[in-house]
């Protein structure tokens, strides 16, 4: 493939611009003088594609779309669609992150855009009420996110094991137990936050397509860059540039970039019939590796296993929940909140961490195709800063950032090696 300059790429890219307006222009005035039925309607083309409508391209559209940018968004089945990792009811958000300060800050900058996108939505996106993480004493991942939260100004609490008991009276607390509570942090609700988003992305001219698109390759570029996607029906959509956000499926639409890079495993969540009023004031909590909330907006108590569980295709696993699944979850609760052990299951879901091998979210351009950005390896922490995210791309696409770690593509190996909680 020759080589050429970005500068030179970019010129390249904004006179094929022009030329495909000027074709569409003929290809109407053609049908318009009535002379032929010229089969071929005018390709559609666009500023921005993003391939994925999860919580990454959702938000990327939005921040893209408030840049000014002509963006389409192409989804196989939908936004937040019941096998696409941002489909499930609910998830966390909290800045504590032990040393990894640029989630901390990622995520604190997200809850202003998450409360902002509550705030215009008919319904709660965002109920801030409050995180805690028990663990026992001394944690160093806590003692580390105490240090960088101070840094950055986002309050936190330490409890000690009687003041826990004393706040949360259905928890059961060891004395050599204390928490770490993030006041102002709390739970979204996943898939109407998406389906929010999109609904005012469409209402303000936003394009939603729907169909999946075929897989890419370096050897598609055309001097360095992707001219077009294709859908499986055949339908060509051309743009400057591409974002492909694409979860669990990443390594499936962007092979030479992504295969051997994606560790998708199967996770269960369990909801139990116990209402809010029995649990009193309690937060969001994590008791690692359980973590839940208690029952919002009616769905339930909601515990769930952070350890990675069996690789599991997204496609086409089963989604039923495991009776050994049910066990251990009731294990927990019969250790940490011994009044709900018993409770009956009220529902079960089973979606997919698409992991890095660390754990770290993938930021970066295709290795092969100067205009195509990929993002994704939410790694089972990623729903949270979906804004930061957006933000972060809406600058690579404008060139006014640059690809940096932990996200570039090039630090993911090809082992497992989880190093962000
Ligand atoms: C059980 C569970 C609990 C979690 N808890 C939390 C939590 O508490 N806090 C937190 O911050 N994060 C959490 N996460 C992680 C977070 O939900 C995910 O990392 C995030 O939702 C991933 O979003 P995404 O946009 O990358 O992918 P997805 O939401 O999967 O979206 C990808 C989209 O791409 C589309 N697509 C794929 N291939 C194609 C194609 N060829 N053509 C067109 N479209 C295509 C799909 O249809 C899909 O809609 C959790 C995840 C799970 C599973």
């Amino acid at each position: 493939m020759k080589k050429r300059s970005r500068q030179q790429s970019a010129q390249w890219r904004s006179s094929r611009r022009e030329l495909l307006r000027s074709l569409g222009a003929l290809a109407v005035a053609t049908v318009a003088s009535g002379c032929t039925t010229f089969a071929a309607a005018p390709r559609r083309s666009y500023d921005v594609v993003v391939v994925g409508a999860g919580v990454f391209g959702i938000w990327t559209a939005y921040k893209l779309h408030m840049a000014g940018r002509r963006v389409a968004v192409i989804d196989a089945v939908g936004p937040a669609h019941s096998g696409a990792s941002s489909g499930g009811e609910s998830r966390v958000t909290r800045c504590g992150y032990g040393e990894k300060e640029i989630y901390s800050e990622w995520a604190w900058r997200s809850i202003g855009e998450w409360q902002a996108l509550s705030a215009r939505s008919g319904l709660p996106i965002f109920h801030p009420m409050g995180v805690l993480w028990v663990h026992t004493q001394p944690s160093e991942l806590v003692q580390a996110s105490a240090r960088v939260l101070s840094r950055k100004n986002i309050p936190f609490t330490l409890l000690a094991a009687d003041e826990l008991r004393r706040r949360y009276p259905v928890m059961r607390v060891g004395s050599d137990e204390a928490g770490f509570l993030e006041p102002a942090a709390g739970a979204l609700m996943a898939r109407r936050a998406i389906q929010s988003l999109a609904s005012e992305l469409k209402a303000n001219g936003v394009t939603f397509l729907s169909g999946a698109v075929t897989p890419i390759q370096a050897e598609q570029g055309e001097h360095g860059a992707l001219p077009a996607v294709i859908t499986k029906s055949g339908e060509r959509i051309d743009a400057e540039q591409f974002v492909f956000a694409c979860g669990p499926w990443l390594d499936r639409i962007c092979p030479d970039a992504m295969a051997n890079r994606l560790f998708v495993t199967r996770q269960e969540v369990f909801f139990f019939s116990v209402d809010a009023g029995a649990t009193g004031n309690l937060p969001v909590w994590a008791d690692l590796p359980f973590y839940g909330l208690p029952s919002l907006e009616g769905r339930g108590f909601k515990v769930a296993n952070d350890t990675h569980g069996p690789p599991m295709d997204p496609s086409t696993s089963d989604r039923r929940a495991s009776a050994a699944g049910e066990e251990e979850a009731r294990a927990f609760l019969a250790r940490r909140f011994p009044s709900l052990a018993k409770a009956p299951l009220s529902e079960t879901r089973v979606c997919q961490y698409e992991n890095s091998s660390s754990g770290d979210l993938v930021i970066d351009r295709h290795p092969g195709l100067e205009n195509v950005w990929l993002v994704g390896c939410g790694s089972g922490h990623g729903f949270k800063h979906g804004p930061a995210v957006g933000s972060h791309i809406a600058e690579l696409v404008a060139g006014t950032a640059k690809p940096r770690e932990p996200f570039l593509i090039a630090s993911k190996l090809r082992q497992q090696d989880r190093a962000v909680q």
